[in-house]
């Protein structure tokens, strides 16, 4: 590691002298239909055991609740009637205000096809297209924000800057990775995490040890208990030239896999999409490389504010700080040496 803060290549940062372009995923909350195949491919891949035990939550549809040690991908459901939606929409046309993509462009086609003038009196283009519709996909009353939640795999990761062992390394795809014969359990990468992501594994069940033979259904061995746990970007399939799990199975494409800087391409286009759509809510999570973290590998498209989908608005990584701490500390040394030659000195 040799940055602390910032934008960087991560794998360059991490000294890999050869390296891939940075993998990461683009993922669309705005087309997700919430089916949740990108979770089932994410624990049959990775066999990881199931959570809990098979309780219904009363959280809409979303019985899995959050990423965990052995949910490494989380579909969150959010329902919001029409006062949420207007809400979200105003907050995404404040960022708008505030230099994020435009809404319209002046030579943007007019909605009925004919000949018309920009605010600015500057020509708008012609056609004889249909207008196209521009109606909000959702109904006015109600809608669910449907959102596949992962690993960020962090320009500069909190989780990896405080392990003390090793166990958790950079790949040379840009992504962090746990080893879990070499992690020794000690939970110092969860304190770490300003996403609340990784964990370390319990045996898969909240009850009681006592009532452990009653829980319902199969119980196989779960592995790596003790072990913290998180989503690898499919290291092992990455390796043989294969994509995530995740995103091949996602079936309307809402979770994209490839080069992070075609992705964050890729991502602004759709978000200046949705604003001439009239979505003005929609807006970039993690796409910033000058926030907290550096920006992150998994880049998001969300429709409300980040903390609707319990996301941080302004992810910090705890070693940020390090550089200004030491220079601190430093000066604090050096005026107390100073201070004890002095007392020295005046002393003879
Ligand atoms: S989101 Fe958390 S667990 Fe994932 S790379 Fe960033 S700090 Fe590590
Ligand atoms: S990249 Fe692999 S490990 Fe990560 S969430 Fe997708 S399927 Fe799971
Ligand atoms: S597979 Fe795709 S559409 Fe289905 S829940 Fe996951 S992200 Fe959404």
């Amino acid at each position: 590691m040799g940055q602390f803060s910032g934008p960087a290549d991560p794998a360059v940062d991490a000294h890999w002298t050869t390296h891939e372009h940075r993998k990461g995923f683009f993922t669309d909350t705005s087309i997700c239909i919430g089916c949740k195949a990108c979770e089932v491919a994410c624990k049959e891949w990775n066999h990881n055991p199931r959570d809990g035990d098979l309780e219904i939550t009363g959280m809409s549809y979303d019985n899995t609740q959050q990423l965990g040690a052995s949910t490494w991908r989380h579909v969150a459901f959010i329902e919001q009637d029409s006062a949420h939606i207007e809400q979200a929409r105003e907050s995404g046309r404040k960022l708008v205000d505030l230099g994020m993509p435009t809404v319209r462009s002046s030579d943007r086609t007019t909605q009925d096809g004919r000949v018309g003038r920009s605010a600015s009196g500057g020509r708008i283009e012609v056609s004889d297209a249909p207008p196209s519709d521009v109606t909000p996909p959702d109904t006015p009353e109600f809608r669910w924000l449907m959102a596949s939640d992962v690993c960020k795999h962090c320009t500069h990761a909190g989780c990896l800057d405080v392990c003390p062992t090793g166990a958790l390394f950079r790949s040379e795809f840009g992504s962090v990775v746990v080893q879990a014969d070499v992690c020794n359990g000690c939970g110092t990468c969860v304190a770490g995490c300003p996403f609340g992501v990784i964990e370390r594994r319990t045996d898969g069940t909240a009850a009681p040890k006592t009532r452990r033979g009653e829980r319902k259904g199969e119980q196989p061995d779960v592995p790596n208990i003790g072990i913290a746990q998180k989503c690898t970007l499919c290291y092992d399939r990455l390796v043989d030239g294969e994509q995530p799990a995740c995103a091949k199975t996602c079936p309307t494409t809402s979770i994209k896999f490839g080069d992070h800087a075609d992705l964050v391409d890729t991502a602004r286009d759709r978000v200046k999409q949705l604003h001439e759509q009239g979505l003005t809510e929609a807006r970039l999570y993690g796409a910033n490389e000058l926030d907290g973290v550096g920006g992150t590998g998994s880049v998001f498209l969300l429709l409300d504010e980040p903390e609707v989908y319990g996301l941080p608005p302004d992810p910090r990584v705890p070693t940020a700080d390090l550089p200004v701490m030491f220079k601190r500390a430093g000066l604090a040394a050096a005026g107390m040496l100073a201070a004890a030659a002095v007392a020295f000195l005046g002393g003879r």
